[in-house]
């Protein structure tokens, strides 16, 4: 797992010290790990549940130095990340992808466009944020450096009608994974539902058949921000997968955890960085591993 460095000097450099500094396991030790957690993002709720397993384990195990507190902690976390192996996409497939304005959602949906198709999947998109002219020229921009074919329209219009147009447009080319980008007018979030159902009904008449995963965008950068946003979409629409950006840019990776233990979506890719190939299929296991080397 690449792009973690800043966490990394972070969590992983703290636990260290702190596991090399207390030879023994007191109230003091907890509270020391509790603060070095909840500064990496982890989240005061999540960082609770760590700090009552441990202790549950430790007493369990009537350990009294801290020898073990990293193999006791990455099993805890391992099991809070859980154990979500690679997404199996359906031929054919629909991802609508959401989000806020930012957060990194037409970078996300260009570098999974690149990634899938380096996987052999005909992949096409559809630009249905329409509410912004720009969002749909930066999408065209990253068709083009995929190498993917893109469907759109003109500022404003129907965002139904360009998945409509997309989908037709896919099934015409032989494309098995069509990516769509929807406006992420979170301040409405009526207008969000309405147009995602909108989205959702064309999607039922038209490509019935396809799989359909619902993919919501987060700033890792925006610590617990991302987490309340995300519990907003979570109520609005059936969010079926988490792809949390720039982990390159924060020291708070721990973030990812609390996003998991919390919202109980599966995190699919993470972004480590601006570029074409920093998207990583999230994976679990390497993630925690290091975190805690
Ligand atoms: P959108 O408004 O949600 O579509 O956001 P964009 O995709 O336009 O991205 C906003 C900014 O964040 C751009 O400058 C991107 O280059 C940058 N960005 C996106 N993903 C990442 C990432 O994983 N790491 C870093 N460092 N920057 C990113």
């Amino acid at each position: 797992v690449g792009g973690l460095t800043k966490t990394r000097d972070n969590l992983t450099e703290k636990v260290n010290q702190l596991i090399s500094y207390y030879r023994e396991i007191d109230d003091e030790f907890y509270e020391e790990l509790e603060e070095i957690l909840v500064y990496a993002d982890v989240g005061v709720a999540t960082t609770g549940e760590i700090i009552e397993r441990l202790r549950a384990r430790v007493d369990q195990e009537k350990l009294g130095d801290t020898a073990k507190i990293r193999e006791y902690l990455s099993e805890i976390l391992m099991g809070m990340v859980g154990t979500d192996g690679e997404l199996e996409l359906p031929s054919p497939s629909i991802i609508l992808v959401v989000g806020v304005n930012g957060v990194g959602k037409t970078t996300a949906i260009g570098k999974m466009a690149h990634y899938y198709k380096s996987e052999g999947r005909k992949v096409m998109l559809g630009a249905a944020d329409t509410f912004r002219a720009a969002a749909s020229e930066q999408l065209t921009i990253w068709s083009e450096r995929a190498g993917v074919p893109i469907v759109k329209h003109g500022e404003g219009a129907d965002p139904a009608a360009v998945v409509f147009d997309a989908i037709s447009s896919a099934k015409a080319r032989g494309c098995d994974l069509l990516i769509c980008d929807t406006a992420g007018r979170l301040h409405n979030k009526k207008n969000l539902m309405e147009e995602l159902k909108k989205i959702g009904r064309v999607v039922d008449r038209e490509y019935g058949g396809a799989h359909r995963e619902v993919f919501l965008v987060l700033d890792a950068t925006t610590g617990q921000n991302a987490i309340a946003q995300a519990k907003i979409f979570k109520e609005a629409v059936n969010v079926t997968g988490i792809i949390l950006t720039k982990l390159d840019g924060t020291a708070k990776g721990g973030v990812v955890i609390a996003v998991k233990n919390e919202l109980n979506v599966p995190v699919r890719f993470i972004g480590v960085g601006e570029g074409m190939e920093d998207l990583q299929v999230f994976d679990p296991k390497a993630f925690v591993e290091a975190l805690l080397q």
